[in-house]
């Protein structure tokens, strides 16, 4: 087993790394922009580097991390999500200098990071894909000529793309050409990378992921699905495992379809499928995200197996823990995605001091955390700064749980989406498992509610009764 990990990232999945690798008796070793110095992730590790004075520069230096690496004495990197977690020049530099990226092969990352590739090796592996084009679009003409033949709406999507970032609905040849230049200047600015294609879309989808676990053994499994459909801007905001859209049979299909595409790339390491499911019940793939998912957490709590320590084990070289058949699933798991956002300013930014925090606890329910009382949210990352997953035998039971943890957390200096959350809990629609990714969207009344002085009080009260118990 490996002695030292480099995390190579921040947050709250920098930590969930670090808690992994503490439980495995394995050796942490953080990274930390000057932005960073009092993040969570920096005092949770056994070892800091700082890697410099630009909040972001220093989280995509492959070289530089990997010589931190080299030099800390770790034998192993594992990249977490976003930066540079599914570029594959990380894994080739790793490589090189005999850190194993704890991930799949640098080839694979490629093939599955450029969406005209995947598509084309999960058609070939005989797995429905959307319609669309087989290869970069060349111009404006080709593709309003294809758009033609695919059928209105089109979804213009960045090949490289990731972050629901360079996607675009086009619902005419009109938005078409407007949205072309933007989707390809869209590309080069966030992805590095102009290539653009086509895909029917599928209008009212469900989000629907299957994750697998494969080894270097040829063992490959999949931890059943997560529903995502809940999502603002082609952008996640809660996910839920199992889906309660979907019936067991669906659940199997769905299940070996994920298996199936691993396979077939020769995937090692965890990884997520994500498919759209229509109204037809139809599933197509979208695309593969070949490392750790925000919304991984749902399916460790209702499987029981930390995918973290698995991914650790694989890339040391051992086996799946566990065959397919040893794999159940209990309850319902949701989890929601925490922003420093008002989603009443359309989900804008809101950074800054925290002044309160109260993480709720009770019955089925886990945070994952880079935030305290006191903690500074920089301006400069991701605006997700908390997750909260809760667990329940049923589907009634898990909302409500939901509701109830929601309504004990206490994060006061920023405006966040617990509010909002709330209100989505309380919806017919949702409650009766009835979705899909527009529903954020359709309802726009769920973001007028009254952020109540009540709990203003309470956070008071909680941090009154704390400064007497400290004697403050
Ligand atoms: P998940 O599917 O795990 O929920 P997301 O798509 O929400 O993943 O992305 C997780 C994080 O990684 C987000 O912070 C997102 O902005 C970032 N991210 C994902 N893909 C890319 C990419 N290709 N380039 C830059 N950032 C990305
Ligand atoms: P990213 O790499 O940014 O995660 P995806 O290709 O996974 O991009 O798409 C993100 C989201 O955009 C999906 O979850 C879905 O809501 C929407 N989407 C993407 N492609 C389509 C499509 N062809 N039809 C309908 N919705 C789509
Ligand atoms: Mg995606």
């Amino acid at each position: 087993m490996f002695k030292k990990i480099l995390v190579a990232n921040r947050g709250e999945i920098a930590v969930r790394i670090v808690r992994a690798c503490s439980e495995m008796g394995i050796k942490s070793v953080a990274i930390y922009a000057d932005a960073d110095r009092h993040a969570l992730h920096v005092k949770k590790a056994d070892e800091a580097y700082n890697i410099g004075a630009d909040p972001v520069a220093g989280y995509l230096n492959a070289h530089n991390i990997v010589n931190i690496a080299v030099a800390a004495g770790c034998d192993a990197l594992h990249p977490g999500y976003g930066f540079l977690s599914e570029n594959p020049e990380l894994a080739e530099v790793c490589a090189r200098r005999g850190i194993k990226f704890i991930g799949p092969e640098a080839d694979v990352i490629r093939q599955m990071g450029d969406k005209i590739q995947a598509r084309n090796a999960m058609i070939n592996a005989g797995i429905p894909c959307v319609p669309g084009s087989d290869g970069n679009l060349e111009s404006l003409e080709a593709a309003v000529v294809l758009a033609k033949k695919i059928g209105y709406p089109v979804m213009l999507k960045a090949t490289n793309g990731g972050g629901g970032r360079g996607i675009r609905r086009c619902d005419s040849e009109k938005e078409l050409l407007s949205n072309y230049d933007r989707v390809i200047s869209e590309a080069s600015k966030a992805f590095g990378k102009p290539e653009v294609f086509l895909e029917k879309c599928v209008v009212h989808p469900r989000h629907i992921e299957v994750q697998v676990l494969a080894d270097a053994h040829g063992n490959v499994i999949h931890l059943f699905e997560r529903d995502c459909s809940i999502q603002r801007r082609n952008q996640k905001l809660i996910e839920i495992a199992p889906s309660p859209q979907l019936t067991q049979a669906q659940r199997d299909y769905i299940g070996s379809l994920g298996v199936k595409a691993a396979k077939a790339v020769g995937y090692e390491n965890a990884g997520t499928v994500e498919f759209l499911l229509d109204s037809d019940n139809n599933f197509y793939f979208m695309e593969m995200n070949t490392r750790l998912q925000v919304e991984h957490t749902v399916t460790e709590t209702i499987t029981g197996v930390d995918i973290v320590q698995q991914q650790i084990r694989v890339a040391a070289g051992l086996p799946l823990q566990y065959k397919q058949s040893e794999i159940a699933f209990r309850g319902f798991a949701m989890e929601y995605r925490i922003n420093a956002e008002d989603p009443q300013k359309d989900f804008l930014p809101s950074f800054g001091k925290i002044t309160r925090y109260y993480a709720p606890g009770g019955p089925g329910v886990r945070m994952d955390a880079a935030i305290y009382s006191g903690y500074v949210i920089p301006p400069y990352y991701d605006s997700m700064c908390a997750k909260l997953t809760v667990w329940a035998l049923d589907w009634e039971g898990v909302i409500e749980r939901g509701r109830r943890a929601l309504n004990d957390m206490v994060v006061y200096g920023v405006k966040t989406t617990i509010p909002y959350y709330q209100q989505i809990m309380l919806h017919p629609d949702f409650r009766a498992a009835n979705f899909n990714t527009s529903f954020v969207e359709q309802h726009p009344e769920l973001t007028e509610y009254d952020v109540g002085l009540p709990k203003e009080l309470m956070a008071a009260a909680i941090a009154a009764a704390i400064a007497a118990h400290e004697g403050i």
